[in-house]
């Protein structure tokens, strides 16, 4: 039996042309957590995910497993066994839910004319249908699922590729209440084995389904701890939780006609 995968980043800073848009981050990813990533739109986070995953350049330390991802490709960082969603979905429209994930799963075989050529369907893709809730829509296409469906896919890609860590970025966003507290539960499911990073505006859904919580704030680390714990610190409400929908656009409520001051 292995022992808890953690990932530990130490002292990470990303700079965009003299631009920090993560400074000097402290922060510790520990399996069988859900930690929620939080902060204003700008704070810094989906950079942070993106320097953790190899789209952008961070200096620093980020070790999994021995090895810095700092110093390596993306595609090194996904056979490590490190996964992410974007803010937008990536899945193959035309394909359907079963073919998505057995190409997904296909990234940790030796060439794609054997994912063609096999019968049958692999174990792991049919436990990460039952997993994600879309087995009974394995044959549908993934271009008309349901938003929040479609979101579950992309658990599900991550399911077969096998990897320890996902970070998924706001993938509760658009969801419905329903939709959100299903995808909650699914991130319990997965979660023991797994180390689980979420960013998240919904302040419920973070209370929901929290175990651990990183309040980022202008590229640097402003606070972290239990649910409870943040929510007490006043610096967190005067960024933050005060002002929600001023704070991030993306997450008010559309403005109506004849509201906007023009
Ligand atoms: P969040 O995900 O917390 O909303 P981001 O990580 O996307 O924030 O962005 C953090 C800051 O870094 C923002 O000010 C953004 O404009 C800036 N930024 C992000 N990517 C780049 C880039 N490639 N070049 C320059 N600035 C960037
Ligand atoms: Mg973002």
């Amino acid at each position: 039996m292995r022992g808890q995968d953690y990932l530990e980043v130490r002292g990470l800073t990303v700079d965009f042309d003299g631009f920090k848009a993560n400074e000097d981050v402290d922060v510790t990813f520990l399996q069988g957590r859900i930690h929620f990533l939080i902060g204003p739109n700008g704070a810094g986070k989906t950079t942070l995910v993106d320097a953790l995953t190899g789209l952008v350049k961070g200096t620093g330390l980020a070790s999994y497993n021995n090895k810095d991802l700092l110093t390596m490709k993306s595609h090194q960082i996904v056979r490590q066994g490190i996964g992410r969603t974007f803010q937008t979905a990536t899945v193959f429209e035309e394909l359907s839910v079963l073919q998505n994930l057995d190409i997904a799963g296909g990234l940790h075989r030796r060439a794609w004319g054997m994912v063609r050529a096999r019968r049958g369907i692999p174990s792991y893709v049919e436990e990460a249908m039952e997993t994600v809730g879309l087995a009974d829509l394995r044959h549908r296409p993934a271009g008309i699922l349901a938003h929040g469906q479609k979101q579950w896919l992309e658990i599900g890609m991550l399911l077969v590729q096998d990897a320890n860590v996902m970070f998924l970025d706001e993938t509760v966003a658009g969801m419905s209440a329903e939709e959100r507290d299903e995808t909650g539960e699914l991130l319990r499911r997965i979660a023991p084995e797994r180390t689980i990073v979420v960013i998240e505006h919904d302040m419920e859904f973070v209370r929901n389904y929290a175990d651990f919580v990183t309040v980022l704030h202008a590229g640097k680390v402003l606070t972290e701890g239990s649910v409870a714990e943040i929510q007490a610190d006043e610096r967190v409400q005067e960024v933050y939780l005060g002002r929600t929908a001023t704070a991030d656009p993306s997450v008010g409520e559309p403005v109506e006609e004849g509201e906007t001051d023009a």
